[in-house]
Protein backbone atom coordinates (compact mmCIF):
# COMPACT_ATOMS: atom_id res chain seq x y z
CA UNK A 1 0.00 0.00 0.00
CA UNK A 2 1.31 3.53 -0.44
CA UNK A 3 1.77 5.67 2.37
CA UNK A 4 -0.01 8.74 2.04
CA UNK A 5 1.46 11.83 3.41
CA UNK A 6 -0.68 14.87 4.19
CA UNK A 7 1.04 18.25 3.91
CA UNK A 8 -0.37 21.61 4.26
CA UNK A 9 0.14 23.95 1.51
CA UNK A 10 2.22 27.18 1.89
CA UNK A 11 -1.17 30.00 2.31
CA UNK A 12 1.42 31.96 0.71
CA UNK A 13 0.75 29.13 -2.30
CA UNK A 14 -3.05 29.77 -2.34
CA UNK A 15 -3.89 33.44 -1.74
CA UNK A 16 -7.31 32.25 -1.78
CA UNK A 17 -6.59 30.25 1.39
CA UNK A 18 -4.90 33.10 2.98
CA UNK A 19 -8.21 35.15 2.10
CA UNK A 20 -10.20 32.78 4.47
CA UNK A 21 -7.51 32.08 7.27
CA UNK A 22 -8.21 27.93 5.63
CA UNK A 23 -5.20 25.21 5.93
CA UNK A 24 -5.41 23.64 3.21
CA UNK A 25 -4.21 20.42 2.79
CA UNK A 26 -2.76 18.24 -0.17
CA UNK A 27 -2.57 14.20 -0.72
CA UNK A 28 1.13 13.48 -1.57
CA UNK A 29 1.80 9.59 -2.60
CA UNK A 30 5.13 9.02 -1.40
CA UNK A 31 6.51 5.58 -3.14
CA UNK A 32 6.35 3.25 -0.60
CA UNK A 33 8.11 -0.62 -0.06
CA UNK A 34 5.83 -3.55 -0.03
CA UNK A 35 6.81 -6.89 1.92
CA UNK A 36 6.11 -9.87 -0.11
CA UNK A 37 4.68 -12.64 1.90
CA UNK A 38 6.67 -15.67 1.01
CA UNK A 39 5.79 -18.19 4.34
CA UNK A 40 2.85 -20.87 4.79
CA UNK A 41 -0.37 -20.29 2.75
CA UNK A 42 -3.22 -18.51 2.83
CA UNK A 43 -7.10 -18.23 0.98
CA UNK A 44 -8.54 -15.01 0.49
CA UNK A 45 -11.44 -14.07 -0.77
CA UNK A 46 -11.60 -11.33 -3.54
CA UNK A 47 -15.31 -11.46 -4.47
CA UNK A 48 -18.42 -13.83 -4.65
CA UNK A 49 -16.89 -16.95 -5.39
CA UNK A 50 -13.76 -15.50 -6.40
CA UNK A 51 -10.17 -16.24 -3.95
CA UNK A 52 -6.90 -16.26 -4.19
CA UNK A 53 -4.71 -19.00 -2.73
CA UNK A 54 -0.83 -17.93 -2.23
CA UNK A 55 1.44 -21.07 -1.42
CA UNK A 56 4.94 -19.45 -0.41
CA UNK A 57 6.00 -16.70 -2.51
CA UNK A 58 3.37 -17.85 -5.19
CA UNK A 59 -0.66 -16.95 -5.80
CA UNK A 60 -3.24 -17.94 -7.84
CA UNK A 61 -7.16 -17.49 -8.49
CA UNK A 62 -9.83 -19.42 -8.49
CA UNK A 63 -14.02 -19.35 -8.75
CA UNK A 64 -16.37 -21.49 -7.49
CA UNK A 65 -19.10 -21.90 -9.94
CA UNK A 66 -22.88 -24.33 -9.54
CA UNK A 67 -21.61 -26.67 -11.22
CA UNK A 68 -17.69 -26.95 -10.05
CA UNK A 69 -14.40 -25.40 -9.65
CA UNK A 70 -12.38 -22.76 -12.04
CA UNK A 71 -8.48 -23.36 -10.59
CA UNK A 72 -5.76 -21.36 -12.48
CA UNK A 73 -2.12 -22.24 -11.56
CA UNK A 74 -1.80 -25.50 -9.81
CA UNK A 75 1.77 -23.70 -8.48
CA UNK A 76 3.87 -27.19 -7.31
CA UNK A 77 2.62 -30.78 -6.20
CA UNK A 78 3.01 -29.71 -2.58
CA UNK A 79 0.77 -26.36 -3.38
CA UNK A 80 -1.82 -27.90 -5.50
CA UNK A 81 -2.26 -30.51 -3.03
CA UNK A 82 -2.98 -27.83 -0.21
CA UNK A 83 -4.67 -25.85 -2.60
CA UNK A 84 -7.27 -29.03 -2.96
CA UNK A 85 -8.02 -29.19 0.88
CA UNK A 86 -8.24 -25.63 0.64
CA UNK A 87 -11.35 -25.69 -2.00
CA UNK A 88 -12.84 -28.65 -0.36
CA UNK A 89 -13.38 -26.40 2.52
CA UNK A 90 -15.32 -24.01 0.47
CA UNK A 91 -17.34 -26.48 -1.33
CA UNK A 92 -18.12 -30.02 -2.06
CA UNK A 93 -17.72 -29.62 -5.93
CA UNK A 94 -15.44 -31.30 -8.63
CA UNK A 95 -12.55 -29.34 -9.90
CA UNK A 96 -13.67 -28.83 -13.59
CA UNK A 97 -10.61 -26.38 -15.01
CA UNK A 98 -7.43 -26.05 -14.73
CA UNK A 99 -6.44 -22.67 -16.62
CA UNK A 100 -2.36 -22.15 -17.15
CA UNK A 101 -1.21 -18.28 -17.05
CA UNK A 102 1.86 -18.65 -18.88
CA UNK A 103 3.91 -21.68 -19.17
CA UNK A 104 6.69 -21.25 -16.12
CA UNK A 105 7.36 -23.83 -14.37
CA UNK A 106 7.02 -22.16 -11.22
CA UNK A 107 3.09 -21.59 -11.69
CA UNK A 108 2.19 -24.37 -13.60
CA UNK A 109 3.63 -27.27 -11.96
CA UNK A 110 1.58 -30.20 -9.53
CA UNK A 111 -1.61 -30.46 -11.66
CA UNK A 112 -1.88 -34.07 -11.71
CA UNK A 113 -4.12 -34.03 -8.66
CA UNK A 114 -6.70 -32.22 -10.21
CA UNK A 115 -6.11 -34.12 -13.74
CA UNK A 116 -7.15 -37.37 -11.62
CA UNK A 117 -10.46 -35.88 -10.78
CA UNK A 118 -11.04 -35.16 -14.18
CA UNK A 119 -10.17 -31.55 -14.61
CA UNK A 120 -9.70 -30.27 -17.91
CA UNK A 121 -6.50 -28.11 -18.68
CA UNK A 122 -6.43 -24.83 -20.35
CA UNK A 123 -3.69 -22.63 -22.00
CA UNK A 124 -2.96 -19.88 -24.95
CA UNK A 125 -2.12 -22.31 -28.02
CA UNK A 126 2.17 -20.87 -27.71
CA UNK A 127 2.55 -22.67 -24.01
CA UNK A 128 2.59 -26.35 -26.14
CA UNK A 129 5.46 -25.77 -27.95
CA UNK A 130 7.24 -24.66 -25.04
CA UNK A 131 5.42 -27.59 -22.83
CA UNK A 132 6.71 -30.19 -25.62
CA UNK A 133 10.40 -28.25 -26.03
CA UNK A 134 11.16 -29.14 -22.24
CA UNK A 135 9.00 -31.35 -20.90
CA UNK A 136 8.51 -31.62 -17.32
CA UNK A 137 6.82 -34.41 -15.32
CA UNK A 138 5.33 -32.46 -12.73
CA UNK A 139 3.63 -30.51 -15.63
CA UNK A 140 0.64 -31.60 -17.13
CA UNK A 141 -0.16 -30.91 -21.31
CA UNK A 142 -3.25 -28.80 -21.54
CA UNK A 143 -6.08 -30.64 -22.89
CA UNK A 144 -7.78 -27.53 -24.91
CA UNK A 145 -6.04 -24.84 -26.34
CA UNK A 146 -7.20 -21.55 -27.99
CA UNK A 147 -5.47 -18.86 -30.72
CA UNK A 148 -5.52 -15.44 -30.60
CA UNK A 149 -6.44 -12.55 -28.29
CA UNK A 150 -9.96 -13.86 -26.59
CA UNK A 151 -11.69 -16.71 -24.70
CA UNK A 152 -14.07 -17.01 -22.50
CA UNK A 153 -14.62 -19.96 -20.28
CA UNK A 154 -17.95 -20.71 -18.66
CA UNK A 155 -18.62 -23.20 -16.26
CA UNK A 156 -22.36 -23.02 -14.13
CA UNK A 157 -23.17 -19.32 -13.32
CA UNK A 158 -19.86 -17.93 -13.77
CA UNK A 159 -17.66 -16.97 -16.66
CA UNK A 160 -14.01 -16.60 -16.35
CA UNK A 161 -12.60 -14.33 -19.18
CA UNK A 162 -8.69 -15.02 -20.83
CA UNK A 163 -7.07 -12.57 -22.78
CA UNK A 164 -3.92 -12.65 -24.59
CA UNK A 165 -1.86 -9.32 -25.03
CA UNK A 166 0.88 -11.08 -27.38
CA UNK A 167 4.63 -11.13 -26.27
CA UNK A 168 5.16 -9.99 -23.21
CA UNK A 169 6.33 -12.31 -20.64
CA UNK A 170 7.47 -15.15 -22.76
CA UNK A 171 4.56 -15.85 -25.62
CA UNK A 172 1.80 -17.65 -23.96
CA UNK A 173 0.74 -15.15 -20.72
CA UNK A 174 -2.83 -14.77 -20.09
CA UNK A 175 -4.77 -12.50 -18.05
CA UNK A 176 -7.78 -14.06 -16.53
CA UNK A 177 -10.81 -11.88 -15.21
CA UNK A 178 -14.33 -13.16 -13.91
CA UNK A 179 -16.90 -11.68 -15.39
CA UNK A 180 -19.00 -10.71 -12.26
CA UNK A 181 -15.72 -9.42 -10.37
CA UNK A 182 -13.67 -6.35 -12.36
CA UNK A 183 -10.22 -7.69 -10.02
CA UNK A 184 -7.71 -9.40 -12.90
CA UNK A 185 -5.02 -11.95 -12.43
CA UNK A 186 -2.02 -10.44 -13.80
CA UNK A 187 0.87 -13.36 -13.29
CA UNK A 188 4.44 -11.83 -13.53
CA UNK A 189 4.22 -8.65 -15.36
CA UNK A 190 3.62 -6.44 -12.71
CA UNK A 191 4.72 -7.88 -8.98
CA UNK A 192 3.46 -4.98 -6.74
CA UNK A 193 6.68 -3.57 -5.52
CA UNK A 194 8.94 -5.75 -6.74
CA UNK A 195 11.51 -5.57 -8.92
CA UNK A 196 11.96 -7.72 -12.71
CA UNK A 197 14.20 -11.10 -12.01
CA UNK A 198 17.97 -10.49 -12.57
CA UNK A 199 18.22 -10.98 -16.32
CA UNK A 200 14.28 -11.48 -17.43
CA UNK A 201 16.04 -13.23 -20.39
CA UNK A 202 12.45 -14.21 -21.81
CA UNK A 203 10.82 -11.11 -21.54
CA UNK A 204 10.53 -8.77 -24.67
CA UNK A 205 11.19 -5.29 -23.07
CA UNK A 206 9.41 -2.88 -25.67
CA UNK A 207 6.23 -5.38 -24.95
CA UNK A 208 6.19 -5.96 -21.60
CA UNK A 209 6.31 -1.86 -21.98
CA UNK A 210 3.03 -1.93 -24.05
CA UNK A 211 1.44 -4.74 -22.37
CA UNK A 212 1.08 -2.27 -19.35
CA UNK A 213 -0.07 0.25 -21.07
CA UNK A 214 -3.19 -1.77 -22.52
CA UNK A 215 -3.96 -2.82 -19.15
CA UNK A 216 -3.36 0.26 -17.29
CA UNK A 217 -5.68 1.89 -19.69
CA UNK A 218 -8.74 -0.83 -19.06
CA UNK A 219 -11.29 0.16 -16.27
CA UNK A 220 -10.26 -1.87 -13.14
CA UNK A 221 -8.79 -0.74 -10.14
CA UNK A 222 -7.18 -3.36 -8.64
CA UNK A 223 -5.27 -6.68 -9.60
CA UNK A 224 -4.12 -9.99 -8.42
CA UNK A 225 -0.68 -10.84 -8.92
CA UNK A 226 1.44 -14.00 -9.47
CA UNK A 227 3.41 -13.15 -5.89
CA UNK A 228 2.88 -10.62 -3.47
CA UNK A 229 -0.33 -9.39 -1.12
CA UNK A 230 -3.34 -10.87 -2.32
CA UNK A 231 -5.11 -7.36 -4.45
CA UNK A 232 -2.81 -4.69 -5.06
CA UNK A 233 -3.93 -1.04 -6.59
CA UNK A 234 -3.61 -0.66 -10.03
CA UNK A 235 -1.26 1.67 -9.84
CA UNK A 236 1.78 -0.85 -8.98
CA UNK A 237 1.30 -2.16 -12.84
CA UNK A 238 2.24 2.03 -13.63
CA UNK A 239 4.99 1.90 -11.43
CA UNK A 240 6.07 -1.10 -12.95
CA UNK A 241 6.03 0.32 -16.28
CA UNK A 242 7.77 3.87 -15.36
CA UNK A 243 10.40 1.46 -14.14
CA UNK A 244 10.79 -0.39 -17.50
CA UNK A 245 10.67 3.04 -19.19
CA UNK A 246 13.08 4.21 -17.20
CA UNK A 247 15.70 1.11 -17.30
CA UNK A 248 15.04 0.85 -21.19
CA UNK A 249 16.30 5.32 -21.56
CA UNK A 250 18.64 5.69 -19.10
CA UNK A 251 20.41 2.43 -20.42
CA UNK A 252 20.18 3.74 -24.10
CA UNK A 253 21.22 7.22 -22.97
CA UNK A 254 24.68 5.25 -21.60
CA UNK A 255 25.19 3.48 -24.32
CA UNK A 256 24.66 6.53 -27.17
CA UNK A 257 27.35 8.38 -24.49
CA UNK A 258 29.72 5.81 -25.08
CA UNK A 259 30.27 5.11 -21.62
CA UNK A 260 32.23 1.50 -20.97
CA UNK A 261 30.29 -2.09 -21.13
CA UNK A 262 31.81 -2.07 -17.15
CA UNK A 263 30.49 1.22 -16.02
CA UNK A 264 26.89 1.49 -17.63
CA UNK A 265 25.19 -1.05 -14.85
CA UNK A 266 26.55 1.26 -11.86
CA UNK A 267 25.53 4.69 -13.41
CA UNK A 268 22.20 3.38 -14.35
CA UNK A 269 21.54 1.81 -10.99
CA UNK A 270 22.41 5.26 -9.30
CA UNK A 271 20.19 6.98 -11.55
CA UNK A 272 17.65 4.76 -11.19
CA UNK A 273 17.86 4.38 -7.36
CA UNK A 274 16.61 7.79 -6.99
CA UNK A 275 12.60 6.47 -7.93
CA UNK A 276 12.95 3.13 -7.74
CA UNK A 277 14.83 2.28 -4.57
CA UNK A 278 11.81 1.12 -2.69
CA UNK A 279 10.96 -1.89 -4.96
CA UNK A 280 11.87 -5.18 -3.24
CA UNK A 281 15.42 -6.19 -4.24
CA UNK A 282 16.59 -3.63 -5.85
CA UNK A 283 20.21 -3.43 -4.85
CA UNK A 284 20.59 -7.14 -5.58
CA UNK A 285 19.30 -6.90 -9.14
CA UNK A 286 19.39 -3.58 -10.74
CA UNK A 287 22.57 -4.07 -12.51
CA UNK A 288 21.45 -7.52 -13.59
CA UNK A 289 18.58 -5.63 -15.39
CA UNK A 290 20.66 -3.23 -16.99
CA UNK A 291 23.06 -5.66 -18.23
CA UNK A 292 20.00 -7.36 -19.43
CA UNK A 293 18.91 -3.94 -21.46
CA UNK A 294 22.30 -3.68 -22.84
CA UNK A 295 21.99 -6.88 -24.68
CA UNK A 296 18.31 -5.97 -25.85
CA UNK A 297 20.31 -2.92 -27.61
CA UNK A 298 23.05 -4.57 -28.60
CA UNK A 299 21.53 -7.51 -29.82
CA UNK A 300 18.35 -7.29 -30.26
CA UNK A 301 16.85 -9.82 -27.81
ZN1 LIG B 1 6.85 -16.27 -15.33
Amino acid sequence: MFVTILRALLLTACPAAAMFGATLAVEVTAPTALKAPVIGHDVTQIGPDYYTFRYKGIRNVFLVTSEGVIVTDPIQPAAARVLREEIRKITPLPVKYVVYSHEHWDHVSGGQIFKDEGAVFVSHENCLAHFDDLPNPDIVRPDRTFKGPRHDLTLGNHTLRLRYYGRNHGDCLIVMTPEHVNVPFIVDLGTAGGMPLPFIPDYSLHNWVRTLHELEAEPFESYVGGHGIPVAPKSRLTERREYLEALLAETKRELDAGTSLERIPDVVAERLSQRFKHLRNFELWVRDNVRRTITYYSMGW
